[in-house]
Order: C-alpha cells, then sequence, then structure tokens
C-alpha cells in the first residue's frame, strides 16, 4: 500500500486511505461522504486540524483568519482561488481564531491573516498578511511536495 495517501476527512476527521493513482477522481470520505480533496476551503476546529496536520500525506496550508480582521476577510477569496489551483495535490483551509482562541495559542500566532504550511506530520513554512492567489499557489509549490 506504498502508493495510497492518508487523508484526514476536513468535514468530519476521520482519516481515509486514498491510492496515489485516484487522487484526481474525487475520492469521499468514507465515514461521511465529504470530499476529500475537490479544492474547497473548509474550516476546522482546533481538533481536526492538528489530527490532519499531524496525518496528512498531502501538503495542508491553514489560514488563520478572523471575521473582525478586513486584510483576512480581503484575502478570501484569493485563498479560495489558489485552493482550486492546487487541487487535487494540496489542500487549503481555514481556522477562525476567534472560535478557536486555543489554536492561536498552540501555534503561536501573533498576527492575522497567517498561513501555515504542514505537511508530513510537521510545520514546512509560514506566510504573515494577505496576499494574492498567485503568491500563496507559488508559496506551496516551492515549499511542499506535491504529487506528480
Ligand atoms: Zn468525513
Amino acid at each position: 500500500m506504498a502508493d495510497s495517501l492518508k487523508l484526514v476527512c476536513l468535514e468530519c476527521g476521520s482519516t481515509n486511505r486514498v491510492p496515489e493513482a485516484r487522487l484526481g477522481a474525487g475520492p469521499k470520505c468514507g465515514t461521511c461522504g465529504a470530499k476529500l480533496n475537490d479544492g474547497k476551503v473548509r474550516p476546522l476546529d482546533l481538533k481536526t486540524l492538528q489530527k490532519s496536520a499531524q496525518a496528512d500525506d498531502l501538503p495542508l496550508l491553514v489560514d488563520f483568519w478572523a471575521p473582525w480582521c478586513g486584510p483576512c476577510r480581503m484575502m478570501a477569496p484569493q485563498f479560495a482561488q489558489a485552493a482550486q489551483a492546487l487541487a487535487p495535490g494540496a489542500r487549503l483551509a481555514k481556522i477562525d481564531t476567534q472560535d478557536h482562541p486555543d489554536a492561536s495559542a498552540r501555534f503561536n500566532i501573533r498576527g492575522i491573516p497567517a498561513l501555515i504550511l504542514f505537511q508530513n506530520g510537521r510545520e514546512v513554512a509560514r506566510l504573515a498578511g494577505a496576499r494574492p492567489a498567485a503568491d500563496i499557489e507559488a508559496f506551496v509549490r516551492s515549499k511542499a511536495k506535491l504529487p506528480a
């Protein structure tokens, strides 16, 4: 099973195994049926974020944001555009630091928006401040390893 990838469902938190050859075929979560890597930005809680950051074999980019943050709201459509561009080889998600202040503490977030890229169970890189979609996409492609 060397060519099967572990992906935590960003909706329900279940761990799924997806053959690498089926990554582009719209794989769904075996537990809840949500699409695993359809290029949509999904909201996370801290538990799902930590599980996914630990277990995922695909790069995971998380936007730490809050509703009161103007630059965060301005970046949201850019982030969504980058998510589409990077699917199915990388996943983008977001966490509301107002609802989940424990996430800011856990990841030592000093200002938002802040992007953290995870792969192979560890933090790979960070990007601070609001960025256009092209910058977000280039950041992930340069720092993470996407499947061919
Ligand atoms: Zn699920």
